[in-house]
């Protein structure tokens, strides 16, 4: 029988499920709002847009922004009505999030091939094609479900984020530009630690208050992200051996190499704020401010942002998952949205479309489609495949995923219109080519 589950009608899900629709696929679409609800959704519609209202910006010479014109040009559901409800913002699209809702829930509940459930599933169904789109919030069974499919080293339940200070505030008689063993551009900045100061930021890491984290200390987060704290607790050592280690580093003010370093890496273009490398954290606040000001150059650090912990359930993609969306022990089951470590409104939308497309290429024995590099449907896809596995970490589109023109240009703005330029030719050839199963890609050009 042609039909296909999709679980969790977000973002993601509510996009797959209108691309499954429209391609003739019965659609079981499963949403448990609002009889049960997560911690950040406020309603029962479908695609709420849990915190801001922006899908970021509109312009084509930006990644987001040509992420946007690929999936209007596919015949985005989510894209449809972000337009029909944009709000003035400037440079961004932004919507008025009820009204954008109300249509994406509505337009699904009308379509005649979709039959909506509103209730919790808990567990992945044997048989037949899936969709799980269950969202970074995924309720705690359905989360263990897919634990027990894909392995304990496969799923994360929270996503780690180090401070990041202004380079102003850094004391740059005491820290220094360099990259480890010179390679490169002097880019992080260092700052160089005794063995007294170093036993002394230990202790204080070590007894630091943590904020409440709920479930974290079952220990699911990845190896890749451990605290910086959680770390120190397995040994004296463990940091000088990972993040603080010191070898490469030499200062060039003394020729020595220090018992620890920190590396602190620029966080912005304009190089105006820098991230402590390695330093994802779920300690207090205050205690932040307390105990990173030990670090030598970072006594009187300006915190713009402190480090924090979040609840976010995502696969460890590189491992699981293949560039089609399909998990490779089970090519059935397709996954979509931020679990697959797209992070955004918009990606998780992207990633919705890809995983229907593909599974309604998959119902009907057709191979499966990954986009061309060129695209940023392409690039995202890639690279969920291509990343190393040990440090896998959510990531919003952006121009770097994709490959890098032919020719140098140094104007910014020219060179990314010729990015978009080329990848809306590629997308337009692309589905020219390939089986899309409906008509897409109108002839709008630049
Ligand atoms: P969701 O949109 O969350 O959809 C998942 C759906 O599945 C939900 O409707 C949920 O109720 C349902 N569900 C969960 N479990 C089950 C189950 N077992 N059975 C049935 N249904 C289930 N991104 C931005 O671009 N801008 C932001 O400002 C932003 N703010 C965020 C704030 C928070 C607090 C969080 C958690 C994330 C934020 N994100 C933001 C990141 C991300 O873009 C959004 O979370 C986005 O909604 C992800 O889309 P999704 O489809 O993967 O998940």
């Amino acid at each position: 029988h042609k039909s296909i589950t999709v679980i969790g009608a977000g973002l993601a899900g509510s996009e797959a499920a209108w691309q499954l629709a429209e391609r003739g696929v019965r659609v079981d679409l499963f949403e448990m709002r609002p009889t049960k609800m997560t911690p950040a959704h406020q309603t029962d519609q479908f695609a709420e847009l849990v915190c801001s209202n922006s899908l970021r910006g509109a312009a084509i010479e930006n990644a987001v922004g040509l992420l946007k014109e690929e999936m209007r040009r596919l015949g985005s559901l989510t894209m449809s009505s972000a337009d029909h409800n944009a709000v003035p913002a400037g440079g961004a699209l932004a919507v008025d999030r009820e009204l954008f809702s109300n249509e994406i829930t509505k337009r699904l509940e009308q379509h005649p091939n979709v039959s909506i459930h509103r209730e919790e599933v808990r567990t992945i169904p044997q048989t037949g094609i899936t969709v799980v789109a269950s969202g970074p919030l995924t309720s705690d069974d359905l989360a263990e479900d897919i634990l027990r499919l894909t392995g304990e080293q496969a799923l994360a339940f929270y996503d780690a984020a180090a401070p990041i200070v202004t380079l102003e505030s850094i004391d740059l008689d005491k820290a220094f530009w360099a990259s480890r063993y010179d390679k490169g551009e002097a880019d992080y900045l260092n700052c160089p630690m005794t063995r007294e100061e170093y036993d002394s930021f230990y202790k204080a890491l070590i007894e630091a208050e943590m904020a409440e984290v709920q479930g974290f200390e079952q220990g699911k987060v990845f190896e890749g992200c451990l605290p910086v704290e959680v770390m120190a607790k397995r040994g004296p050592q463990t940091l000088t051996f990972g993040p603080l280690k010191p070898v490469g580093l030499v200062d060039p003010r003394t020729g020595k190499r220090s018992y620890a370093v920190v590396q602190l890496r620029k966080e912005n273009q304009a190089g105006t704020l820098f991230n402590l490398v390695g330093f994802q954290t779920h300690l207090k606040w205050g205690e932040q401010k307390r105990v990173f000001s030990l670090i030598p150059g970072l006594e009187k650090a300006e915190f713009v942002r402190y480090g924090v912990m979040h609840r976010n359930t995502f696969l460890n993609a590189p491992k699981v998952l293949k560039a089609d969306f399909s998990l490779h022990l089970k090519p059935d089951l397709f996954f979509a949205g931020q679990m697959t470590g797209v992070e955004g409104y918009v990606e998780s939308a992207a990633s919705g479309f890809l995983a229907g497309l593909n599974a309604w290429r998959r119902l009907s024995q057709m191979n499966t489609l990954v986009f061309p590099p060129e695209t940023t449907l392409g690039g995202l896809a890639r690279h969920l495949e291509g990343s190393p596995s040990q440090s896998f970490q959510p990531m919003n589109i952006n121009f770097g995923l994709l490959p890098p023109l032919a020719e140098r240009i140094r104007d910014k703005r020219e060179k990314n219109t010729k990015i978009s330029e080329r990848a809306l030719e590629a997308l337009d050839e692309f589905c020219a080519r390939e089986d899309m199963g409906r008509q897409v890609c109108s002839s709008m050009k630049l």
